[in-house]
């Protein structure tokens, strides 16, 4: 069968987006047909994310095809082709065999969005070792815990980040034998106790074997985002790349001439899984942007080099929306045609702004780190419901399970009942563990099922609907109460930049709900305006659902892929410890 995909010509192709009967595909869909899309190693020596990702393109047609287009924070452009990037991370792997780094070793990497770190995670991957990437602005505490966890043996990282946060761990990290850096400016360095990379690179050959690699063998190690506590491992196989191929295809709407750009940073999963591999797999221009969120510079960034698929965050999306509808309509945008959003619920509200602002509604889509890929979409082929997450991929099945007075697991069949959101496991991007933690792990396992920890209905479309997380949830006078409907309300209301919402205990309602915004310019927090939210919610949302307090914070704490994090303001709140913050936005 061909894939699931309805194109008539080459021309079709370029402008067509992937059209397809969800129904009719879900029905036929097997991972092993999706697995035969890609080619697997020479001779069955298994199945290798950077083969897939980069050699296959290299040794073919697309072989000048760019890959990865980086742009740094001065605008400079530099194009990889798969020619190029394919040579360049076989010479990485050499430099890793070179060190002895083996099979399974674990190569860290500590940098902003620089091409180096796109080499190094797929030399990594080449060579068989696992790759762990780290947000380049976490302070040394997280960095040494999560090198530690993972018993990192090398680690790839810039000079200055360097001496400023990794010099002083080294005695904490027995591992840890070799550290390779990148000087300033990406040049050379020579730094006592150190190599230097771009020297290495250039001295090693440029043709490398990929190392045999079973599907089932270890690839990637990603930490969570910390926004409901301490971050996990979770561990990805090389067999992921079948999932992140199919999705980006089929959720992202991924064609072979598109220039996608996904703005997320590969310390955090959609970074690798998209910034990186789903992108190269499906043999599209892939944009690097090295630099921060700035609207201006994005509009043009998108413009400039005339993106046709974005994937971005709800956080981005609001501060675009903060910076009005007038920016946009500066720059031409024509070439874009589809635009995804992930990692956080997205407001109708913003939903709806996409097509005001592009031409475009937003198509959000739900995953976790443990998923690995995208697993709830709303594709192209369907109408977007603004404030829902889709429908689940082909090959994914999804449920709605509620734990019974017995402790077991029983599914939900009735539409639009609240419950636990449930994943049956077996795709090829499901985690295999988290790292040295397999308690955490093993209670993700229920009946069956891997329970996602996010509560979500589902409607008698097969929609599914975004909840909350089950430790935001808000019992208040024998109701259940999910943030995210709160939230969205508020964000209505023309004042109101983001919402996050918590319970605080009461003694008469068990839970009140309490609301904390921050505005938009132009507006000033104010007694009047706190009465006027108060009352705009209630007449939305009933006087049960509709918060009872609302305060005003110049920002919301978020963690640094954007999330909202409803624990610290509940814990500040309550005056109670504050909890892991490593992952807290402006810490260090
Ligand atoms: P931790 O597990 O450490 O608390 P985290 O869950 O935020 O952190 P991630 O794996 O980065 O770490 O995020 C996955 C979570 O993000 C999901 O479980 C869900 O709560 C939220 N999320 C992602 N996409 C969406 C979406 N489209 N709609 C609603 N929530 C989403
Ligand atoms: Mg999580």
């Amino acid at each position: 069968m061909a894939w699931p995909v309805i194109i008539k010509s080459r021309r079709e192709w370029e402008v067509v987006p992937h059209l397809f009967d969800y129904a009719a595909v879900r029905e036929r869909f097997t991972w092993e047909e999706a697995r035969r899309e890609l080619e697997g190693l020479p001779d069955d020596r298994g199945l290798n994310i950077a083969h897939e990702a980069v050699v296959r393109h290299a040794l073919g047609p697309k072989s000048h095809h760019v890959a990865l287009r980086w742009i740094s924070k001065d605008g400079r452009v530099e194009d990889y082709s798969y020619d190029l990037l394919h040579r360049l991370s076989n010479r990485f792997a050499n430099v890793l065999r070179a060190l002895d780094v083996e099979k399974g070793d674990r190569v860290y990497v500590l940098a902003g969005r620089i091409p180096e770190l796109y080499i190094a995670a797929l030399g990594t991957l080449k060579q068989g070792a696992v790759f762990c990437p780290l947000f380049s602005a976490f302070g040394p505490e997280p960095i040494r815990a999560r090198m530690s966890i993972g018993g990192a043996t090398a680690l790839v990282t810039t000079e200055p980040l360097y001496q400023r946060k990794v010099a002083g761990l080294r005695n904490s990290l027995p591992d840890l034998r070799h550290v390779l850096l990148v000087g300033p400016d990406r040049r050379r360095t020579d730094l006592p106790g150190t190599l230097d990379f771009h020297r290495l690179l250039e001295s090693a050959s440029e043709s490398h074997a990929i190392a045999p690699t079973d599907p089932e063998d270890r690839a990637l190690l990603h930490f969570t985002s910390g926004t409901t506590g301490r971050p996990k491992g979770a561990i990805h196989v090389h067999k992921a790349v079948v999932a992140h191929h199919i999705t980006g295809k089929l959720a992202l709407d991924l064609h072979r001439d598109d220039i996608f750009w996904c703005t997320a940073d590969p310390g955090w999963v959609t970074g690798t899984s998209y910034g990186i591999i789903a992108p190269l797999a499906n043999g599209v221009t892939s944009i690097v942007d090295e630099g921060d969120f700035d609207a201006e510079r994005w509009y043009r960034l998108l413009q400039d080099h005339r993106v046709t698929v974005w994937y971005t965050a709800p956080t981005a999306i609001r501060m675009l929306m903060k910076a009005g509808l007038d920016l946009p309509r500066k720059f031409d945008l024509s070439r874009l045609r589809f635009c995804a959003s992930v990692g956080e619920p997205l407001n109708p509200e913003a939903v709806l702004w996409g097509r005001q602002a592009f031409g475009h509604p937003f198509h959000d889509n739900w995953w976790q780190t443990e998923t690995g890929g995208i697993m709830i979409a709303n594709f192209a082929a369907m109408d977007v419901r603004p404030g829902s997450m889709g429908k689940p991929l082909p090959g994914i099945e999804a449920a709605i399970v509620r734990k019974t007075e017995a402790g077991r697991v029983e599914v939900v069949d009735r539409p639009d009942v609240q419950g636990e959101l449930a994943l049956r496991p077996g795709w090829p991007s499901m985690f295999r563990g988290y790292w040295n933690e397999e308690a955490r792990y093993q209670k993700c396992f229920a009946g069956g099922w891997y329970l996602t920890g996010d509560l979500a209905k589902r409607d008698a479309d097969g929609y599914f609907w975004f909840v909350g997380r089950s430790d935001d949830v808000i019992k208040t006078s024998g109701h259940l109460i999910g943030p995210f409907e709160v939230e969205s309300v508020l964000m209505e209301h023309q004042a109101v930049a983001e919402a996050g919402v918590i319970g605080k205990p009461d003694p008469v309602a068990m839970e009140i709900v309490k609301a904390f915004v921050s505005l938009k310019d132009g507006y000033e927090a104010s007694p009047s305006l706190q009465k006027e939210l108060l009352g705009f919610a209630r007449t939305r949302l009933g006087a049960v659902v509709a918060p009872k307090e609302i305060a005003f914070l110049p920002s919301l704490p978020k963690t640094r892929s954007g999330k909202i994090m409803r624990r610290l303001l509940k814990a500040r709140e309550l005056g109670l410890p504050e909890g892991d913050l490593s992952t807290l936005e402006g810490s260090s």
